[in-house]
């Protein structure tokens, strides 16, 4: 005699008009990092490579924000070096920068606007002439599709080429708004939130992830996503940008916490090397002497 389980009616259909955003921690139970240990290796790679010049003018901009949003009788007092940036602008850079150098990146941004000064140009553009305008940054015909359906999307859903609305919006509400552009990963939206609107937000990139990994501050199994979900929870805000931007830059510089030479080499450098400032943490983590964990 069998048991008929009853099927429940029907699964729950979420109507299409918006994506889900998920924001809860997969790894609860994965108590670390703690905010003590995200502290010290802030301070640590701090005094190791100071702050990375790349990202000063960023952290200005948070540092002027903040002091305007406290100080509401005094007039901004904005270096204006440079123009701030606008939300679209900094979007469209972030798309530029995936898989390429800075300097690459950089010179596409460069190349497009002058190809095209508006955004209005890049959506009436051919396909091919905004690919030729940033090839130098690499996997053109890709970023040039994303490019146009960004641009596309946003003109259909808002009237005209402008994201400066996201300022007024919390994170997850950006998110949501940010997950209707088809081609905007997770870590676009976490840097554009980071970066353009000076959110509190921790995106992962490779150099990111792989320090975490070593150092224990994800589970071994997490991939890239859920480790985002994971250290956005147990980061505390105020030392995001911060420790993101140093974590970065520290992957970038030091052999010992880059894929370079595999797991294997990677420990035995940094057992005989003392110069990553990360080594103690390393050594000292759950994951030290399991080869499969880092
Ligand atoms: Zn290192």
């Amino acid at each position: 005699m069998q048991e008929t389980r009853k099927r429940k009616p029907t699964q729950l259909r979420r109507p299409p008009k918006s994506p889900k955003v998920t924001t809860d921690d997969p790894y609860p139970a994965h108590q670390r990092p703690t905010a003590d240990e995200c502290r010290a290796i802030r301070d640590e790679l701090l005094a190791f490579h100071g702050f990375p010049q790349e990202f000063v003018k960023y952290r200005n901009q948070r540092l002027s924000n903040r002091e305007q949003g406290n100080v509401q009788s005094e007039p901004p007092v904005v270096e204006e070096e440079e123009e701030e940036e606008s939300v679209l602008d900094g979007l469209i850079k972030t798309v530029l920068s995936q898989n390429t150098t800075e300097v690459n990146s950089q010179r596409a941004f460069a190349s497009l606007k002058s190809a095209f000064p508006t955004w209005e140009d890049v959506v009436a553009a051919e396909s091919k002439s905004l690919q030729n305008a940033i090839r130098c940054g690499g996997l053109a015909p890709t970023k040039a599709s994303c490019i146009k359906n960004v641009l596309g999307c946003l003109l259909e859903r808002k009237g005209k080429l402008c994201l400066e609305y996201l300022r007024d919006l919390s994170i997850d509400e950006i998110k949501a708004e940010l997950s209707h552009f088809k081609g905007i990963g997770p870590k676009t939206v976490a840097c554009v939130l980071m970066f353009h609107l000076q959110q509190d937000d921790f995106p992962v990139d490779t150099h990111v992830f792989e320090i975490a990994k070593a150092m224990g501050w994800i589970p071994a199994v997490a991939d890239r996503n859920k480790s985002y979900l994971h250290l956005n929870k147990r980061i505390p805000d105020e030392l995001k940008f911060d420790l993101n931007c140093l974590l970065y830059t520290h992957g970038k510089l030091c052999r010992k916490c880059t894929k370079k030479g595999g797991t294997q080499r990677r420990i035995e450098s940094i057992d005989d090397d003392n110069s990553c400032p990360l080594l103690n943490y390393c050594e000292n983590s759950i994951m030290n002497g399991t080869n499969k964990a880092i």
